[in-house]
C-alpha cells in the first residue's frame, strides 16, 4: 500500500517533468554513442587483426642493420620501372653515416639520408606497406648507450609472404656489400659492430715478410681449421662424438697467435692480408680502451662473432698501470689475470683464433707466451736484404717508365746495400721503404734509401 503511494507521488514528481525526460533522453544517446564507438573500435580491431599483418623488427636483432641498409639503399635508388619498392617522399629523414678508414690512415665519410623516426610509405612488389620508425627515448641500451629502436611495417593480411622476402632481399644486399671485402669490428661495450665500410681485401702476396713466414703462419691456421672441421663433422654424425667434445678439454678449439718485432714491419697488415685471404673478419680488441673490465673481455671474447680472428694490438701496452677504477668505484680497466682467464675461456665448442702484436716481447709475461695461450709465436722483423728485394721489385715492376733490366740491377744494389748496413749492425723498416718508394723513382729511391738506416 505504502510502496504503491510513494511509486504514485514519484510518478507524479518525474512522469510529467519535461526537464527530467530530456535528461533521459541525453543520457541515453550517450550511452548509445559509447557503445557505439566501443564497437566500431572493437571492430576495426578485428579487422585490423584480420586484414593487417604487422612485423616488427628491433635493433637488438641482425635484421634491424639489413634492413637499414636496404632502406638506404632502396629510398635513395633512383625509382626505375622495374625496381622492387618504391618510396612515397618522406619528410622525416634521418642522416646514416658512413666513414671509411683506408689503410694509409685517411678517411672519408659518406652520408644517406633514411626515413628517420615516424611513419613512412612505402610500395614493395605492388603491395603497400606502411613502416613506423619508433625511438625509445627514455632507456637506452645499457652497454652503447645507444636508444633502442623498433621498425614496424604493417601490410594486408594476404601480402604477408612479402615480409620473408624483404628480409631476405635486405639480407642479401648487407651480405653483397661485404662480400670479398674485410669487415672490421670493434668492441661497444659488450657488443662487436662494424667499424667503418667493408675494405677491399689486401693480398696475402702484398705483404713481403721474410722467407717462409707467412706460409708457416698460413699453413698453421689453415691446419687448425681442418682439424676443426673434421671434430665439428664427426660431431653432427654421431652423439657419442659430441659427448666426446664435451669430455676431452684438451680438444684445441683456440689458437693464439703472437707476431711481435719493430713497428712498420707488417704484423698488422699481414693479420689482415691472411684474414681476407681465409674470408674471415676481424675483431680488434683494444685492451686500454676506457670502460673494459674484465668481465665484458670474457663476454667478448666468448661471443666473437664467427669467422673472425680476434687480434690485439700492442699487447704490451695494456698491463702497464695499475688497475684503474673510475669515479663511480667500479674497475674501468682489464686486469692482467682477467685477460688470461677471458683467453682461456669458458670450454665453448666455437672455434676461435686470436692474434696479438707487440713491438717488445720482452715486456711480456711468460705466463702469456705459454702453449694455449700463444701457440705460435713469429717473428716479424725490419727488412732483411731478400724482403727489400721483393717490395722494390713488386713496386717498379711492370711499370713502362723504366726498363725491367733496369729494375732488377736496381734492386740487386738496394738487397746489397741492405746486407751492407746490417752487417754494420743498420736496418730500415719495410714501412720507411715502403714510404720511399711511394715518393720517389727507382733509382732515387736506393740513392736516398742510405739517410733511412737506423741503428741498433
Ligand atoms: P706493424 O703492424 O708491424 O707496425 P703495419 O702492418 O702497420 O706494421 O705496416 C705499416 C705500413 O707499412 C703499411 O702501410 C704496410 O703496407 C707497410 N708495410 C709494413 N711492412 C710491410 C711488409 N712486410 N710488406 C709490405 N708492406 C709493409
Amino acid at each position: 500500500m505504502a510502496e504503491g503511494a510513494a511509486a504514485a507521488v514519484l510518478g507524479g514528481l518525474f512522469g510529467d517533468n519535461p526537464y527530467f525526460q530530456a535528461g533521459f533522453g541525453l543520457m541515453g544517446v550517450g550511452v548509445g554513442l559509447t557503445v557505439l564507438r566501443q564497437g566500431l573500435m572493437l571492430g576495426s580491431t578485428t579487422l585490423r587483426r584480420r586484414l593487417l599483418v604487422t612485423l616488427e623488427v628491433n635493433n637488438k636483432d641482425r635484421s634491424y642493420e639489413w634492413f637499414l641498409t636496404w632502406l638506404a639503399h632502396s629510398s635513395n635508388a633512383v625509382p626505375q620501372k622495374r625496381t622492387t619498392s618504391r618510396w612515397f617522399r618522406s619528410h622525416q629523414l634521418s642522416v646514416e653515416t658512413a666513414v671509411e678508414q683506408r689503410s694509409n690512415g685517411s678517411s672519408s665519410a659518406m652520408f644517406r639520408l633514411v626515413a628517420g623516426p615516424g611513419t613512412h610509405w612505402f610500395r614493395y612488389h605492388g603491395a603497400w606497406v606502411q613502416m613506423k620508425r619508433e625511438r625509445e627515448t627514455r632507456s637506452m641500451q645499457l652497454m652503447s648507450g645507444n636508444p633502442w629502436e623498433t621498425i614496424t611495417l604493417t601490410t594486408l593480411s594476404r601480402d604477408r609472404d612479402l615480409f620473408p622476402k624483404l628480409l631476405a632481399e635486405a639480407r642479401d644486399l648487407a651480405m653483397k656489400s661485404q662480400q670479398g671485402k674485410l669487415v672490421i669490428r670493434t668492441a661497444w661495450g659488450i657488443e662487436w659492430r662494424p667499424f667503418g665500410q667493408p675494405r677491399q681485401k689486401r693480398p696475402l702476396h702484398s705483404v713481403v715478410l721474410d722467407a717462409g713466414v707467412s706460409e708457416r703462419v698460413e699453413q698453421d691456421v689453415r691446419a687448425f681449421l681442418h682439424r676443426r672441421q673434421w671434430y665439428a663433422d664427426r660431431g653432427k654424425r654421431s652423439a657419442v662424438y659430441r659427448a666426446s667434445l664435451r669430455v676431452y678439454p684438451g680438444i684445441p678449439y683456440r689458437r693464439g697467435y703472437l707476431l711481435h718485432g719493430p713497428p712498420g714491419s707488417g704484423k698488422t697488415s699481414f693479420i689482415q692480408a691472411l684474414a681476407g685471404a681465409l674470408s674471415y673478419d676481424i675483431c680488434l680488441l683494444n685492451l686500454s680502451e676506457r670502460g673494459l673490465a674484465d668481465d665484458k673481455l670474457i663476454h667478448l671474447l666468448s661471443n666473437a662473432p664467427e669467422r673472425s680472428f680476434i687480434l690485439i694490438e700492442d699487447v704490451d701496452a695494456a698491463f702497464n698501470k695499475r688497475v684503474q677504477t673510475s669515479e663511480d668505484g667500479y674497475q674501468s680497466s682489464v686486469t692482467f689475470s682477467g685477460f688470461l682467464n677471458a683467453l682461456d675461456g669458458v670450454a665453448s665448442g666455437e672455434e676461435r683464433i686470436v692474434f696479438m702484436t707487440t713491438n717488445h716481447i720482452e715486456k711480456l709475461d711468460s705466463a702469456l707466451i705459454r702453449p694455449g695461450r700463444v701457440d705460435l709465436n713469429v717473428l716479424i722483423d725490419d727488412a732483411s736484404p731478400l724482403q727489400a728485394r721483393t717490395l722494390f721489385t713488386r713496386f717498379y715492376g711492370g711499370s713502362n717508365d723504366i726498363y725491367p733490366g733496369v729494375v732488377e740491377r736496381l734492386a740487386e744494389q738496394l738487397e746489397h746495400l741492405v746486407a751492407a748496413e746490417m752487417d754494420g749492425g743498420r736496418r730500415i723498416s719495410m714501412a720507411a721503404l715502403q714510404g720511399l718508394f711511394i715518393r720517389n723513382d727507382a733509382a732515387d729511391a736506393v740513392e736516398s734509401c742510405r739517410n733511412l738506416f737506423v741503428g741498433k
